[in-house]
């Protein structure tokens, strides 16, 4: 046992479990204790580095649900520590979603866990994608299409300056990024002459020599998918913790998914003149025989309107013929003697050949999927407005359960998912049900917030109906009362741009308070002249539904315009309700309600961020009233005493005659 981790009870390290050396690094006088500013015990979090030490120690899978406020971070770092500090064998991994979770926990608390067993070798392991290849952009930067001359030279001083060639140097990440970024689907790997100054290979040789390794979803699910060989960074066997686990699904459904856009063959187009830039060679004419076939293949999908389609069916010919035309050329290419004299890049044709080849070959297989998808998958089209992108081609999986048996299914290593929101209604088997897991542990920790104190609910005395259509207006009439007798502090989320533009014009220039719209600039910017202005509301949308986090007065109201119902006109969404119906399910009752019911969660959640937090979430929606499904959505969020007027309002958030109030 490291002298750093005593049990209370006095017990040698030996003997003690691992739930009791965890619960020990965790106590009041222990060792992260004595040395984090500000920690404080917690009996939650306790509790959760026990569940997950025990999970460690036995095996299987553990679902928690650890609120807000729990420091379920420091918890499961700190069961991970206590497993991996005596078996110097043995890796695990915490993986997130979001790169700022992956920072804090990099920044703030491995640190301090890592030094309370003695010291751990840890790294935070990113996605190749992250890192420049130098043999693309030696060997290939005069092909890019998009890029300037002014481009090019400031990106070359940083390629000469940069120990890392991690595009977080940058201050901007370039739009043609993707073109030079390291690819795992075109390495050239060993046959690389590049390969003991590659950026992406040092990185990855530094997470292979860690134990403790931080990590995203994505990369979690690619080395899961094709890449967690013993001697890859984040072996198959390594247990992992996965936070923020509400985005695991949809995380999975992109990466066991294809996707390339419209102009993904144009750019590589370009790439390949370079082998052979003279009109008059064949190759060069081949190549750009298969983008005009491209072409026609992409005017022939190309969505009329809006919103997602279903890849429509394409004539064989069209589509045999297309990726026929693609096949001949990699194969030409690849049959070609290429020059392997090095030029003035430090690379030859033939690098730059075997590369492209790789790079066609990959784009190959993804259009192929997407054009004629598998038994159990959806492809559509998405309209797209992005510089030389005006549409992305997309392959999924429609149950994404059946992909995620090495994380979740029998033999598995241990698996722990956590997240400040994963059951419904204070289960989770809707959960279990998306992800495919049998059998799990399940713990779901009690709230940290005294939310009967804290918080209120506001419900219009007349249920509002949004089918009604006069439901804007009622609406905005709702919200100046509202804003009235918060004196703004709000945020107001909706479920459309549309019905937001259409309130925010209603209540422009009718309150004393700044109006913040989400789409008036970015979301940091937005939030900081928010969190500023104490008084100002702001009216957003989709991404302001979760990872917002105000502490404070600048945030007392949360009003929700409408309860968050996906909308099931996508594709995916649809083929995912085609299949449950099949099953004989009610898709409305098991996947819709659920669903939504998480998202308003999520919502909710941004309120009370901090015991000293206190404030009202309006529900504007009668349909938590009306409809039988209604109780679902108010048993699933926190428990606090109902407000019948803007005067109660205003007298909740004031602390004036309210009981309950800790103002
Ligand atoms: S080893 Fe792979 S990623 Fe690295 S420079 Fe070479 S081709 Fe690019």
């Amino acid at each position: 046992m490291h002298p750093s981790v005593q049990s209370s009870s006095g017990v040698s390290g030996d003997a003690m479990r691992l739930a009791d050396r965890a619960s020990a690094l965790l106590a009041p006088e222990g060792p992260i204790g004595r040395t984090m500013p500000g920690f404080e015990a917690r009996p939650a979090q306790l509790q959760m580095a026990r569940a997950v030490a025990e999970t460690l120690e036995e095996g299987g899978v553990l679902l928690v649900e650890a609120p807000t406020g729990s420091g379920k971070g420091l918890a499961y770092l700190a069961a991970l520590a206590v497993y991996l500090s005596r078996r110097h064998e043995f890796k695990a991994a915490a993986s997130t979603a979001t790169i700022t979770l992956q920072e804090q926990l990099v920044r703030k608390d491995l640190p301090v866990v890592s030094d309370a067993v003695g010291g751990l070798p840890t790294a935070l392991l990113k996605g190749m994608g992250r890192y420049l290849c130098l043999l693309k952009w030696r060997g290939l930067a005069q092909g890019l299409a998009l890029i300037t001359p002014a481009d090019l030279e400031t990106f070359d001083r940083w390629v000469a300056a940069t120990k890392s060639g991690d595009q977080n140097e940058l201050p901007g990440v370039p739009s043609w990024w993707g073109e030079v970024a390291a690819d795992h689907g075109d390495c050239l790997g060993p046959a690389c002459s590049l390969q003991l100054q590659c950026f992406a290979l040092q990185a990855k040789e530094a997470a292979r020599r860690a134990q403790l390794l931080v990590t995203n979803h994505h990369l979690l699910l690619l080395h899961r998918r094709f890449a967690g060989s013993a001697t890859s960074p984040l072996p198959n066997a390594a247990p992992v913790v996965i936070d923020e686990g509400h985005h695991l699904a949809d995380i999975a459904t992109e990466v066991y998914g294809e996707s390339c856009s419209d102009f993904a063959l144009v750019a590589l187009g370009q790439r390949l003149h370079g082998l052979a830039p003279s009109s008059k060679d064949p190759l060069h004419q081949q190549i750009e025989a298969a983008i005009a076939v491209h072409g026609s293949v992409m005017n022939a999908i190309r969505p009329k309107g809006f919103e997602p389609i279903p890849v429509p069916t394409l004539g064989s010919a069209l589509s045999e013929g297309y990726l026929e035309a693609l096949r001949r050329l990699s194969g030409d290419i690849g049959k070609r003697t290429w020059d392997v004299i090095r030029d003035r890049s430090g690379t030859s044709a033939n690098e730059r050949a075997a590369i492209l080849i790789r790079m066609l070959d990959g784009y190959i297989a993804a259009i192929h999927s997407i054009l004629a998808p598998a038994t159990g998958t959806a492809s559509w089209v998405e309209p797209a407005h992005q510089r030389n992108v005006t549409m992305v081609l997309r392959n999924a999986p429609i149950e994404i359960g059946g992909s995620l048996d090495g994380l979740f299914g029998e033999g598995a290593p241990p698996t722990i998912l956590c997240s400040a929101t994963l059951a419904t209604g204070g289960s989770f088997a809707h959960l279990k049900a998306k992800l495919g897991v049998q059998k799990a542990r399940e713990l779901i920790l009690r709230p940290v917030f005294d939310y009967q104190a804290q918080m209120r609910y506001y419900l219009p005395r007349t249920p509002l109906d949004p089918k009604h259509k006069e439901f804007t207006d009622q609406v905005a009439t709702e919200l100046l009362g509202l804003l009235r007798a918060s004196e703004g502090r709000a945020l107001v989320l909706f479920t459309s741009y549309e019905q937001l533009r259409a309130v925010a014009e209603r209540v422009r220039g009718k309150l004393p308070y700044a109006l913040l719209v989400q789409d008036q600039g970015s979301t940091t910017a937005l939030l900081q002249r928010f969190r500023e202005d104490v008084h100002s509301v702001l009216l957003a949308t989709a991404r302001f539904w979760e990872g917002v986090d105000i502490v404070g007065e600048a945030l007392s109201l949360l009003v929700v315009v409408r309860l968050p119902f996906e909308v099931p006109t996508h594709p995916l969404a649809r083929a995912r309700f085609e299949a449950a119906r099949s099953r004989g399910e009610n898709a409305f009752q098991t996947i819709v309600v659920p669903e939504a019911i998480m998202k308003l969660r999520q919502g909710v959640g941004r309120l009370i961020r901090a015991t000293s937090d206190h404030g009202v979430v309006a529900i504007l929606d009668g349909r938590v009233l009306t409809r039988s499904y209604g109780r679902r959505f108010m048993q699933a969020l926190p428990a606090a005493p109902p407000l019948q007027t803007h005067d109660e309002v205003a007298a909740f958030l004031n602390g004036t005659g309210v009981v309950g109030s800790r103002r």
